[in-house]
């Protein structure tokens, strides 16, 4: 049965989607079967692995909305065993019309669970904000992996998606966990890094993964070129550390 772990963070520009991304062409790369999920109305996951967004005939919004079937957004991208419900600029009105549905939190979980055999993991890339988007993703997942960038307010916000983490634990998903926190875009030419490094290992103590994702150009610019690191460039530091993350991810 298929681990699904959401991949959440209010804040915008911390790494989530990269992490997504990365970490779901890892698994794959490590024999696994994996499914991305982008619920992020920009749709960056759904570009970064190559998908055309101009010709996406089903997206997750009409999973949530029109009742489509999980099993028919289903696109396969160039890495294999690699697949992703892609996710358009249409997604943006989910988060209002989601509002008035019936069982509005639980359409996710109810959409993934016939594929959950069918895979070893699904990841989904939650949009940068704690709205009906990311309930649903943290109602349908396990686990909720947590990228935290390394900067000077790394760890402010972050009391936000506790709580919404705690609110969903207590009234929709009583199994949901963290699967860690991953720390992104250490500059090592700073001390400042060090620093919050420091203050999020006091925080989550053995939650933090071992492996941090340094800043890294190639990991930029892969995304422009709709291909995961290990595609765009294999022999990289992104490359490396993001199979050291599925590593550990996969245990
Ligand atoms: P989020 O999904 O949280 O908004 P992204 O993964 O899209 O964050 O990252 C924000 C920006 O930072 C993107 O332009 C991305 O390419 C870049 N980026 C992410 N991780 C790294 C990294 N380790 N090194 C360099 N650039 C990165
Ligand atoms: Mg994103």
């Amino acid at each position: 049965m298929a681990r699904i772990i959401a991949v959440a963070n209010q804040k915008g520009g911390v790494g989530k989607t990269t992490t997504a991304v990365n970490l779901g062409a890892c698994l794959a790369a490590l024999g696994k079967r994996a499914l991305l999920i982008d619920i992020d109305p920009q749709g960056n996951t759904t570009s970064g692995v190559g998908v055309n967004k101009a010709d996406v005939e089903n997206c997750i919004y009409d999973v949530l909305i029109n009742d489509v079937s999980a099993q028919e957004a289903i696109r396969s991208t160039e890495i294999e065993s690699l697949h992703i419900i892609p996710a358009t600029i249409q997604l943006a009105g989910a988060e209002i019309e989601l509002v008035p549905t019936i069982s509005r939190e639980v359409r996710l979980r109810k959409a993934l669970q016939p594929l959950k055999s069918k895979y070893d993991y699904i990841i989904i890339d939650c949009p940068p904000s704690l709205g009906l988007l990311t309930i649903n993703a943290l109602t349908a997942a396990d686990s909720v992996l947590i990228p935290i960038q390394c900067e000077y307010y790394a760890l402010e916000g972050l009391s936000q998606l506790l709580n919404t983490i705690r609110l969903v634990q207590k009234h929709l998903n009583t199994k949901l966990e963290i699967e860690g926190v991953v720390l992104t875009m250490l500059d090592a030419r700073t001390n400042l890094g060090i620093q919050v490094i420091e203050d999020v290992k006091k925080y989550f103590r053995e939650k933090v993964y071992q492996t941090i994702i340094p800043r890294n150009v190639r990991l930029s610019e892969a995304p422009s070129h709709g291909q995961p690191i290990i595609s765009y460039d294999p022999r990289s530091r992104g490359a490396e550390v993001y199979m050291d993350l599925a590593k550990e991810v996969a245990g």
